[in-house]
């Protein structure tokens, strides 16, 4: 055993670095379908109006507002998809259903319910008002109008909205491709049964899942053995085709941790240690070809931390997603916070409503092995380095996970 070389990098100078080396991946065009959760990579114009043509709103009869009170001929019927040839004229009206188009001459929708029908006629209430029960071209979307921005991400509402515009194919940002590794001679698979001094693997589970929520593309790697050679030959392999490659394990500074070492010989260690807690053997790596490489520590709840802090803003630069970080709001601790006197901590905390406001308390022991202090958590605070802490009462910005 050694003390570790590298120097101890702020947080949040270690959280910029990382993505300053990030690079926006690049564009793909791809089917709807295959855009759904995407991000958009160029702005979208709507190259005609919407609605096209006046549609009607209701069922009922299209008629001309000044005709208002008059009994009228019926001219025929305006379905949806299937317009009236002709124009409504003086003293005559036009049966018009939902979606049909609204006919020349007819600046007016009277609903069903509201006439008097008696077979070829049909008498109208009287006043009516011009432009009422349908939706006048362009009402919805102007030609020329930006419907979706560069850099949302397309949920249901914008893929719609695509759709309507006639795209069937998007310009979206390719997904990265992480190569994910667990590291560590005391690993066994999950299910498998763990002899003495082993561990069942569960930060490969839980970085997988992570990842994906993230938008990443990931391949599983498995198990890498505490063993040199073994590692870089798994290591090299998986980068052939991964944009990033994702470790746990094997970072702090005990004999048998390989990757550092390995990170060093295949690149450029940035940050090899940070000010943070839980999380700090955090290591990053910029690669050839513009890859990069994220050693999360083994500790179950310092790799996710750490995932949160440092690499899903990075995942989310490289997908062009307009905010890189999860949204804050300003919480009122229910807990003393005490601080850690050289680190910036992130604790786990539920949130509930009391009144107007939310509520933080904390989910018990913050140990880095104890998973259940993360499981469940609403939110992360932030407690800055030194000696002070955060009282409780005091209203605090947090990383909201999830909403109680
Ligand atoms: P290391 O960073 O390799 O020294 O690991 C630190 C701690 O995290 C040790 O107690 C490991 O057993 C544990 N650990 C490492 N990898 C994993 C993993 N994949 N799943 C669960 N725990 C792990
Ligand atoms: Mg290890």
């Amino acid at each position: 055993m050694r003390a570790s070389t590298y120097p101890l990098v702020d947080a949040d100078e270690a959280a910029s670095l990382v993505l300053e080396r990030t690079q926006v991946l690049g564009v793909e065009r791809r089917s709807l379908d295959e855009s759904a959760g995407r991000v958009l990579a160029e702005d979208l114009i709507a190259p005609s109006a919407l609605p096209a043509f006046p549609s009607s709103a209701v069922d009922g009869y299209a008629v001309r507002s000044v005709d208002a009170g008059r009994t009228l001929r019926v001219i025929g019927e305006s379905a949806a998809g299937r317009p009236l040839a002709g124009p409504v004229g003086p003293g005559t009206a036009a049966r018009v259903l939902t979606g049909g188009v609204v006919p020349e001459g007819a600046d007016c929708v009277v609903m069903v319910e509201d006439v008097h029908v008696d077979g070829e006629v049909v008498k109208v209430p009287s006043p009516l008002r011009a432009g009422t029960n349908y939706h006048k071209v362009g009402d919805d979307v102007h030609e020329g109008d930006r419907v979706l921005s560069a850099g949302t991400q397309l949920g249901a509402a914008e893929i719609g909205i695509a759709a309507a515009i006639g795209q069937a194919m998007l310009p979206v940002r390719r997904r990265p491709r992480v190569a994910l590794m667990s590291t560590g001679d005391e690993l066994v698979e999950v299910g498998k049964k763990p002899g003495p001094g082993q561990i069942q693997d569960s930060n490969r589970w839980a970085l997988l899942a992570a990842l994906r929520e993230a938008g990443a593309d990931v391949s599983l790697l498995g198990i890498a053995p505490d063993e040199p050679e073994a590692l870089r030959r798994l290591v090299v392999d998986a980068l052939e085709s991964a944009d990033v490659l994702v470790t746990s394990g094997g970072v702090s500074v005990g004999t048998h941790d390989l990757v550092k070492p390995l990170l060093e010989s295949l690149g450029t260690v940035h940050v090899g240690r940070v000010k943070l807690k839980p999380g700090k053997p955090f290591t990053f790596a910029t690669l050839p070809q513009g890859k990069l490489a994220f050693g999360l520590p083994g500790f179950p709840v310092s790799s996710l931390v750490t995932f949160e802090v440092f690499v899903r803003p990075s995942l989310r630069k490289m997908q062009g997603f307009a905010r890189l970080q999860r949204p804050t709001l300003p919480v009122r601790l229910g807990y003393d916070a005490r601080a850690t006197a050289d680190r910036t901590e992130y604790q786990r905390v539920t949130l509930r409503r009391e009144g107007a406001e939310l509520v933080a308390e904390t989910t018990g022991s913050q140990s880095s092995s104890r998973l259940l202090s993360l499981a469940g958590a609403h939110a992360l605070v932030r407690i800055a380095p030194g000696d002070l802490g955060v009282k409780a009462g005091r209203v605090v910005e947090a990383i909201i996970l999830a909403l109680p």
